[in-house]
């Protein structure tokens, strides 16, 4: 079965515009945009908003996938190759999550776009976009666009709204400065009545289900990332191992999300 965006190959004659096309033409993203299950008349596309067409699960509820829309779409060149930019957003939310796509434009059967490598990767302003050293975000960023780039096909989902894991900028800044007086990242977090990790991987889930996905292969180091998605009945095939080298404002930082929260770590000494 050929694998790529969302209605079956004997329908893929009257698919009319791909995604990439669909940008390039500068069509309207709601209207660019195939998702599994529904077949297409010729000239027809799909919808941003469907519904899911994945079982839910007990860890990421059907109460927690949130209704989303694709509102923006654009080829992106980067310094790693040509990606579809993509816009979502959640019913009644501000925020705008983003997904870079490459080679997936091709049309495939309904929920058998599978095996697709894949970055979950949570917003890190002071890492991704200032090169910040107190965490490992920035390097793992341009890795998974790499890895995406070199494959030839995969995606990352920037998820909006998981600074600091959740807590905010501003309270992420106030766990530095505990980390600083000698507090780990979870202590941290903590001390300043948070949660360890309240990070929400519904939207991912919606994306992953609109886009036409069953199965993955997650870039990740997190055990919760594979958890959240399994639950939701996405399967993860392989949970390949997302590393970059520490170095000394993040050693500590590392050692500790692999001592105490459970991420596959290469042990640092
Ligand atoms: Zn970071």
């Amino acid at each position: 079965m050929i694998e790529g965006w969302g209605v079956e190959q004997r329908e893929a004659d009257t698919w009319g515009v791909h995604l990439l096309d669909a940008a390039k033409q500068g069509l309207d993203p709601n209207h660019a945009v195939a998702h599994a299950g529904t077949p297409l008349r010729a000239g027809q596309v799909a919808e941003c908003g469907d519904k899911p067409h994945f079982p839910m699960s007990q860890a990421v509820s059907a109460s927690s996938i949130p209704n989303i829309r694709c509102t923006g779409q654009a080829p992106l060149p980067t310094v790693h190759g040509e990606f579809l930019a993509q816009v979502y957003q959640c019913e009644g939310e501000a925020l705008e999550h983003m997904v870079l796509s490459l080679g997936l434009d091709q049309p495939a059967a309904a929920g058998t776009l599978g095996g697709v490598l894949l970055r979950m990767h949570s917003e890190c302003a002071t890492g991704d976009l200032f090169g910040s050293l107190r965490c490992d975000c920035g390097p793992q960023l341009s890795l998974a666009l790499e890895r995406i780039a070199k494959e030839g096909r995969g995606l990352l989902i920037y998820l909006r709204g998981h600074e600091g894991r959740g807590i905010g900028l501003a309270q992420k800044l106030a766990a530095y400065q505990l980390q600083d007086r000698g507090l780990d990242t979870v202590d941290a977090n903590r001390a300043l009545g948070h949660p360890v990790d309240s990070r929400d991987y519904g939207v991912a889930v919606a994306i992953l289900q609109q886009l036409g996905f069953r199965s993955v292969r997650l870039m990740s180091n997190n055990p919760r990332k594979a958890a959240a998605l399994e639950s939701a009945g996405i399967d993860v095939l392989e949970r390949s191992a997302h590393e970059v080298p520490a170095q000394s404002h993040n050693r500590r930082y590392l050692q500790t999300k692999h001592q105490r929260m459970g991420h596959f770590l290469t042990p640092i000494l």
